[in-house]
């Protein structure tokens, strides 16, 4: 199944390219008073509102995806999680790149660990990526996004996937620069989620997705996420030997060699196997 929220916090189901409204599904979320529960409550609930989704689907107005403006699948993580220089391709090209080390050493994520964005970053396709600091050079990354479905601490590695709820693109975007991951990484619009959840039960091998970004109709990025050093899985068990995993939780796996620079006007294409294309326009 394919999620979407669209236009003023609609939930769609997304059929080829046709869009159906179901956000009558999200009255299946308990009510909340405060403080909320940590997590996404459409994600935490996603169980109950696929079965709401199914029962509802034939009543809903359908128009075409392209229609709409997408926004992020996930409204409210608890945080977006990063994955520093997880493909050797793209710690090859960083090595080599002073405009990406910018004097400094380049390790692995076996030596990095992880870093986080900031949840005020997240945005949909739909949305676009608004640059800042147009001074200095800002890549875009492309990566496979796992969305989190459980509350989980200490996963095993062979139990990770149990706790997904989801998988869509990411777009972790950055500036370049000396200054710390985190405000790098941070600025609004430089974390792009969508075009939707494509739930877990369509993907059985996260570890073997084709993907690609182009940039004004040109490849930049190309791999396969079997090119990951941490895994799907792996980066699950690690992450939650960390922090508390929680529903709606986003998890960057890392992005391949072919990061370059991105420019207001810029047009962005991403695609990733299964899950399917992510638009993204840049101011
Ligand atoms: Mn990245």
């Amino acid at each position: 199944m394919r999620i979407c929220r669209y236009n003023d916090d609609k939930l769609g189901l997304i059929k080829g390219d046709q869009l159906i409204d179901v956000t009558i599904a999200l009255d299946d979320i308990p009510k909340t008073g405060w403080p909320r529960p940590h997590g996404d409550a459409m994600v935490a609930n996603i169980e109950a509102i696929s079965v709401g989704i199914e029962a509802n689907r034939k009543m809903g107005y359908v128009q075409g995806v392209n229609n709409v403006v997408l926004k992020s699948p996930v409204a409210n993580p608890t945080k977006i999680i990063g994955a520093p220089a997880n493909y050797r391709d793209h710690v090859a090209e960083a090595q080599d790149d002073a405009e990406i080390n910018f004097g400094r050493e380049i390790k692995t994520i076996n030596e990095y660990g992880l870093f986080l964005k900031a949840n005020s970053a997240l945005v949909g396709p739909g949305e676009g990526i608004t640059l800042g600091h147009t001074d200095r050079r800002n890549d875009h990354e492309i990566e496979l996004a796992v969305i989190i479905g459980k509350t989980a601490k200490n996963v095993a590695y062979d139990d990770a996937l149990d706790v997904v709820a989801g998988y869509s693109i990411g777009l972790d975007n950055t500036v370049r620069g000396v200054e710390d991951r985190s405000l790098r990484k941070s600025l609004d619009s430089y974390a792009v989620l969508g075009p939707w959840i494509t739930t877990a039960d369509e993907i059985d091998d996260p570890d073997d997705l084709d993907f690609q970004i182009t940039v004004n109709g040109e490849v930049r990025q190309e791999s396969n996420t079997k090119y990951l050093i941490y895994d799907c899985r792996k980066l699950i068990e690690y992450a939650s030997k960390f922090y508390t995993l929680y529903p709606g939780d986003i998890l960057m796996t890392g992005t391949p060699k072919g990061v370059g620079p991105i420019e207001p006007g810029d047009h962005l294409v991403c695609q990733v196997d299964i899950i399917g294309k992510m638009e993204v326009e840049v101011r």
